[in-house]
């Protein structure tokens, strides 16, 4: 069955210029110099070292155990040497973290314990995928990077009915996910089957947005050799892809607001990189040690799909994509509307970054912030049915508490108000602060 969706709340539409690097078919990245992996690769507790300088390790080898039922164990993506274990600059969490520094000795050796666990989804137990979710260090890499054996695993009172795999991939100029369901269909709808199977969900929905039609043919192709899977086409519009968003235009239910999680209204959401990642697992026995990556935009020679290796700094990848055209701007980690703005490039890709952007100088200018005009237009495009204008104002003036009332928590920190704001506030940066001081004061009074 396929359904068209065109209805959404709020969003934007936004130039998506993924016409860059949607023809560009993923190739290998290659062999970096070093390896950064950070121990806090996911949301949870990071991981715990089991290598110490001058171990030699091989592919898929565990180096990291999982600390706690929040976490997975780091797999090494090569063979080589480790050469350190030190506080590198995490991008994603702006902060030091913890990394192990893996130098590759050029072999790509795999470690022998690597194996098959089933050659199809009948020679495996729904716990036995869910243990190797986990044995394999899977997180979800649509960006959350929530361990996926977790997520496997809803409360007994939350009954599942229904699985959306997520291929809308709505940030502008990424096709990391476009390119993977066009080149790897049939293991991408093999994953989602194990990811089913793991839960116990009968109803399956593949959801893309209609700027990928090759995509939707191949997904369509793939989908028809199982029961019980749907597929849903959604209009092109910002933020399609957050699972909020999407439970609502495809199944027409409300997430609860925070700490409200999908499962509170029956539905689990993953994302197709996550379900090829199990399908490899499953199949090749190799754990989540690389995925796609997307390097853009307008400042860099040859915008490409990668298969990187998790830990490949950016200034790889920017080489490999033919390296800057022109002079940068601004090169971010993930796509415009959510990625964050890099200061070096020595930081590398994790396990939810799907892409690196590279805006030329024209592009990043920056504009000079005016006061806000009260249009209202934020109001508008806010897809959580926020009002932006308010919670930032009180952020800026550092009143957290009335920022709270105005719901600050909900903000999903989408970019749209941001994005629409004629007087070029940065609400988000502002809401983003209310929104941490607010966790922390929450935590303290849960201390005291
Ligand atoms: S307030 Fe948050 S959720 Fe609403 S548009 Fe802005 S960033 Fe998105
Ligand atoms: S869009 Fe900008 S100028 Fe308009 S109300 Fe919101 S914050 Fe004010």
């Amino acid at each position: 069955m396929i359904t068209i969706i065109k209805k959404m709340i709020g969003g934007v539409s936004v130039p998506d210029k993924k016409e860059l690097s949607e023809s560009s078919p993923i190739e290998f990245a290659g062999l970096p110099g070093e390896l950064i992996l950070f121990l806090s690769q996911h949301i949870g507790a990071p991981s715990v070292p089991l290598v110490k300088p001058k171990d030699t390790v091989k592919r898929g080898q565990v180096i990291a155990e999982p600390c706690g039922f929040v976490s997975v164990p780091l797999h090494a993506p090569t063979s080589g040497v480790i050469k350190a274990i030190e506080p590198r600059y995490h991008p994603g969490q702006a902060r030091m973290c913890e990394a192990i520094i893996l130098e590759p000795d050029g072999k790509h050796e795999p470690a022998e314990e690597l194996s098959p666990a089933a050659s199809d989804l009948d020679g495996i137990s729904p716990d036995e995928i869910r243990e190797l979710a986990r044995q394999a260090g899977i997180v979800g890499l649509g960006g959350a990077a929530f361990p996926t054996s977790v997520k496997l695993a809803p409360p007994e009172d939350k009954p599942i009915d229904t699985y959306l795999l997520n291929g809308s991939e709505c940030e502008p100029y990424l096709t990391a996910d476009h390119r993977l369901m066009l080149e790897q269909a049939d293991k991408v709808m093999f994953g989602f089957k194990g990811l089913m199977k793991a839960a116990g969900v009968r109803r399956g929905i593949v959801c893309i947005e209609d700027n990928k039609p090759d995509a939707i043919e191949a997904m369509k192709q793939a989908l028809s050799a199982y029961d019980g899977l749907e597929l849903a086409v959604l209009s092109t519009r910002y933020p399609r892809g957050g699972e909020k968003q999407l439970i609502q235009a495809v199944l027409g239910r409300e997430v609860p607001p925070p700490p409200g999680l999908p499962y509170d209204v029956g539905v689990l959401v993953s994302n197709v990189g996550t379900a090829y990642a199990l399908a490899d697992a499953v199949l090749t026995g190799v754990p989540l040690v690389e995925r796609v990556v997307t390097v853009t935009g307008e400042g860099v020679a040859k915008p490409s799909n990668f298969r990187t290796l998790i830990g490949t700094p950016v200034s790889y990848l920017i080489e490999k994509a033919g390296g800057f055209k022109g002079t940068p701007g601004k090169v971010i980690l993930g796509g415009p509307m959510m990625g964050c703005s890099l200061r070096s490039l020595d930081v590398p890709v994790f396990k939810g970054a799907s892409g690196i952007l590279v805006l030329t100088k024209e592009q990043a200018v920056e504009e000079p912030i005016l006061p806000c005009v009260k249009c209202g237009k934020c109001v508008d495009v806010c897809p959580m049915g926020l009002q932006p204008l308010w919670i930032s104002a009180y952020a800026e003036r550092e009143l957290m508490e009335e920022a709270e009332t105005f719901r600050a928590m909900d903000c999903i920190e989408c970019g749209c108000c941001a994005y629409i704001c004629p007087a070029k506030r940065p609400l988000v940066q502002w809401i983003k602060m209310a929104k941490a001081d607010i966790s922390s004061r929450r935590s303290a009074q849960k201390k005291s």
